[in-house]
């Protein structure tokens, strides 16, 4: 059985329960990043460094905010990091496009004046009453002026942004507001910040009682079924689609063979 879940093991499972199964219950830990992922991860690491020293009393320039992403990016780079569209774009391409992150954020939020109250903030939270359902997840930035009205950020360097409609009934912060609100005292209103990079875009939304009722009922319902799954022995099923170009287990894939060939690996 498995004894807490998040957001991305849920999704993972939605998308293709083998996969799930290779990760969440086999364990087999792949050492592959994508490119994506490993800019996207730099870039969390700056700007939780840059608002650690706002904490301090301390606005760094900008040069140093690019400095130090500069030295995460190298400090962090292996041999395993795959770049999939290697024919147009590479590694430098992607170190530009987190830079550009960065620079556009300072730009528009410069001196970072935000009531911050947690940054990679972690949360254990349980759907119910009992111990079967416990969620876990960590929030980019939480801030809270004191006043019982919080924000839940969350950071995006991908190049897709979210609609106000998509937005509005996306899972994943709604999931750590019920989180926040559980473990938290003086919540009165929660609100759901996304903060899109490439764009200098922020896109805000607030979720009603039953949305989050409803919420937590579809989650348990999956956990339920992956739990049941466990018991009964079942079949965790591959469920091919596109995002195949991006899975590190093809090898122990019994819908494919060989290695991904989308992989190209710097
Ligand atoms: S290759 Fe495709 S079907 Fe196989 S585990 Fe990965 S995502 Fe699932």
């Amino acid at each position: 059985m498995i004894e807490r879940f998040s957001y991305s093991s849920l999704e993972t499972f939605k998308k293709c329960p083998a996969k799930f199964k290779f990760y969440y219950i086999d364990k087999i830990v792949k050492p592959d990043d994508s490119i994506e992922a490993f800019m996207g991860k730099r870039v969390h690491e700056t700007l939780e460094f840059l608002y650690q020293e706002v904490a301090k009393k301390k606005i760094p320039i900008i040069d140093t905010v690019l400095e130090k992403y500069r030295e995460l990016w190298e400090k962090s780079w292996h041999n395993r990091i795959a770049i999939f569209r290697w024919r147009e774009f590479g590694s430098e391409n992607y170190f530009a496009l987190g830079e550009g992150c960065l620079a556009r954020y300072y730009r528009l939020y410069k001196p970072f004046s935000e009531p911050v109250t947690g940054i990679e903030f972690e949360l254990v939270f349980n759907l119910d009453d009992s111990d079967g359902y416990v969620m876990k997840g960590i929030l980019d930035r939480v801030d809270h002026t004191g006043d019982g009205i919080w924000e839940i950020h969350d950071y995006k360097s991908g190049k897709r942004a979210l609609t106000q409609k998509q937005a509005d009934s996306d899972l994943q912060l709604a999931l750590y507001q019920i989180g926040l609100q559980q473990l938290e005292n003086n919540v009165e209103s929660v609100i759901l910040v996304w903060h899109f990079l490439q764009h200098g875009l922020e896109v805000r939304s607030t979720r009603t009682e039953n949305q989050l009722n409803s919420l937590i009922s579809k989650t348990k319902k999956t956990i339920d079924q992956i739990q049941g799954q466990i018991a009964s022995g079942g079949e965790f099923a591959p469920k091919e689609s596109f995002l195949c170009n991006w899975c590190y287990y093809w090898e122990e894939c019994p819908a494919k063979t060989g290695t991904n060939p989308y992989i190209f690996k710097k």
